[in-house]
């Protein structure tokens, strides 16, 4: 996982801790340095923002011998990490249910088809019922994708957890209103809603999911996105969120992710949280993401 990534900052420090650096050579490897974080998914803005950075230590305040390039490198990162965390919201959802004083709390669930929207609403599901012992209801609010219903039933049967389905073509907003209905008088603590895949350009399906936010009220909305996709996925939730206001996200596939700009990129494009990352095709493969966990994959 992210092999590309530390492979880019690895080579950097290398070269410039190996070489009698002039200005031109630092030049040159900051330059390889920068084409080697964009071909693995850091966003130009990122790019721009880290080597600024390093410019900055190295040649205004006149580092002497680069004996300590690593440092400055890492500190760097850190650094940048550190302020993109700073200004992002802290969400404890788990907390923010548990809080609720009329149940249930509503979750949204939003992407694109592929991206691992259903697998993460299982993996949360389960999350919040076998650890933290949450009543769960699923809604399978994707009436417009062949299959997407069964998909959602099969988990709901595996996790034991009760589901509400209405017919293909029927209304997403309704089956959502059935399902917050439904859990209000169960007592059911969450309601998870999967909705169709849809693109952010496809204005009636965002019409769609427009009106069922405004009729549902969700406590909170996350977009899924697959960190395969690269710069599309920050592109993606910048779109999402000119239409939707999106709490945070999960970035699934990472497990599965050579590069690893990402998630790095996307929380700094957008200033949302990652609430979780998807690590795997398993039930369990659902993790936090913090920046502890951030560096330590970047870095080392
Ligand atoms: P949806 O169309 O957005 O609902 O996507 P699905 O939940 O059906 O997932 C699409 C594919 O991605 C499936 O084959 C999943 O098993 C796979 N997938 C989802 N999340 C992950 C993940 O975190 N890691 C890996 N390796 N595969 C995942």
């Amino acid at each position: 996982m992210f092999g590309g990534l530390k492979r880019a900052i690895s080579k950097v420090k290398e070269k410039l801790a190996t070489t009698t650096l002039n200005e031109k050579d630092l030049d040159d490897a900051l330059w390889e340095f920068e084409i080697n974080l964009i071909e693995n998914n850091v966003s130009e803005e990122v790019v721009r923002k880290l080597i600024d950075k390093i410019k900055n230590e190295l040649i205004n305040k006149k580092i002497p011998r680069f004996t300590k390039i690593d440092e400055i490198i890492d500190d760097t990162f850190k650094n940048l990490i550190e302020e993109v965390f700073q200004q992002l919201p802290k969400y404890d959802l788990v907390k923010m249910i548990k809080e609720k004083q009329e149940k249930p709390f509503v979750i949204v669930f939003l992407g694109i088809n592929g991206n691992g929207k259903t697998t993460s609403i299982a993996k949360l599901c389960y999350k919040l019922k076998n650890q933290y012992n949450l009543k769960c209801l699923l809604a399978c609010a994707d009436t417009f994708r062949a299959g997407a219903i069964e998909q959602l039933e099969m988990h709901a049967r595996k996790l034991n957890v009760e589901y509400i389905k209405h017919k293909y073509g029927s209304s997403p907003t309704a089956v959502a209103y059935s399902a917050v209905e439904y859990a209000y008088n169960k007592k059911i603590d969450v309601v998870l809603i999967d909705t169709a895949g849809r693109m952010q350009t496809d204005k009636n399906l965002v019409d769609e999911m427009k009106k069922l936010i405004k009729v549902i009220e969700p406590d909170f909305v996350i977009l899924v996105v697959d960190s395969l996709t690269g710069n599309d996925a920050y592109y993606q939730a910048e779109m999402f969120e000119k239409e939707i206001p999106i709490n945070g996200y999960i970035v699934t596939k990472v497990d599965a992710d050579e590069k690893g700009g990402v998630p790095l990129s996307l929380i700094y494009a957008t200033k949302k949280p990652i609430l979780y990352l998807g690590t795997g095709s398993n039930y369990e493969d659902l993790i936090e993401m913090d920046k502890e966990w951030l560096l330590k994959n970047i870095l080392k």
